[in-house]
């Protein structure tokens, strides 16, 4: 084992605009102010992964545009290895966020060259991602480049399901563990075909265990997360992590700094409980400031703690 952690997934420029308010269909608005920040879901689960120690690379396609080097400045600063970035023609991906005075967003995302990362763009890495210890995927790239992934691991495979695909459920239940909010949860039950015996959050993380799904972290927001794993009995065990209290101003992106964190958590030998307590405490840290990987903390900053 290489102790190395490779995300393979999507990378974006976000265009965030600032307006008073949303715009009717065939309206035209001015807004108040625009910034182009690196973002997509890979993108931000490797800076935060990288910021807290883990060796970390990217495998992702940037367009020969523009907003290639503004969406890969944040990977570059955290350092990531990016020898694995791929460089089709055409557009890097672009997420148009548009955020009112109520804090409200609309999110258009045009996936550009995270488009080409199917089976063949993900095996033209496949040296790079066998030799991690840990494979982090999400749902920001093909369906087949997300299984290519998962099938040319020799580690660990973990999955934030997030944007929900439909994926191979061989895939879904080899999750270790499958990362999910309370939404996506759902879905995923859906998808595997399984009706929880409830609707509370532990219904669900002992649906996806009952489905088959070797481990599950569950993140439900200011509750923190549920983490759920199966026993050596054959049971199935659900601990509830809370997360600090906290005064939140911004949760863009406070996902991909829980699961970045957790990957960092788990690759330096921490049990899967463990782990979901340091993410809890990195995804409360990354909702007290605007923006996602702006927001991520590095090892030098000091975590708030779980009070419980
Ligand atoms: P997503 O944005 O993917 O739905 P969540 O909203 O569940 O993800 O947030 C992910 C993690 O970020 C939570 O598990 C928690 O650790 C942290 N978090 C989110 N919102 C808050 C909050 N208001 N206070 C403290 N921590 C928060």
């Amino acid at each position: 084992m290489s102790g190395l952690t490779v995300v393979v997934g999507s990378i974006n420029a976000d265009l965030l605009i600032r307006l008073d308010r949303h715009p009717n269909p065939g309206e035209t608005l001015l807004g108040d102010s625009m910034a182009v920040l690196p973002g997509g879901k890979g993108a931000n689960q490797a800076v935060a992964a990288a910021q807290l120690g883990a060796a970390t690379a990217l495998v992702g396609a940037v367009g020969n545009d523009a907003y290639a080097d503004i969406a890969l400045s944040g990977l570059r600063a955290a350092g990531v290895n990016l020898t694995g970035l791929v460089h089709p023609d055409g557009s890097t991906g672009v997420a148009l966020v548009e955020v009112d005075r109520h804090g409200e967003n609309t999110i258009v995302v045009i996936p550009g060259a995270n488009g080409t990362m199917g089976r063949a763009a993900v095996e033209s890495q496949r040296e790079l991602i066998a030799s991690a210890e840990i494979v982090l995927l999400q749902g920001e790239i093909p369906r087949d480049g997300i299984e290519a992934a998962a099938a040319l691991a020799t580690g660990r495979v973990m999955l934030n399901l997030a944007p929900v695909v439909e994926l191979d459920p061989a895939v879904v239940r080899a999750a270790d563990p499958l990362v999910v909010n309370e939404h996506e949860a759902e879905l995923a039950l859906s998808g595997l075909a399984v009706r929880p015996a409830g609707t509370a959050h532990e219904d669900l993380v002992r649906g996806l265990l009952d489905a088959g799904v070797r481990s599950v972290v569950m993140t439900v927001g200011a509750a923190g997360a549920l983490v759920g794993e199966t026993t050596d009995d054959g049971g199935a065990s659900v601990t509830v992590v809370p997360a600090p209290k906290v005064r939140a101003v911004d949760t863009t992106g406070a996902g991909d700094a829980f699961t970045g964190a957790l990957a960092a958590a788990l690759s330096r030998g921490e049990d899967l409980v463990e782990a979901a307590r340091f993410a809890a405490r990195v995804g409360a840290f990354a909702v007290q400031a605007a923006g996602a990987q702006p927001s991520y903390p590095t090892l030098a900053d000091e975590l708030p703690a779980i009070r419980q």
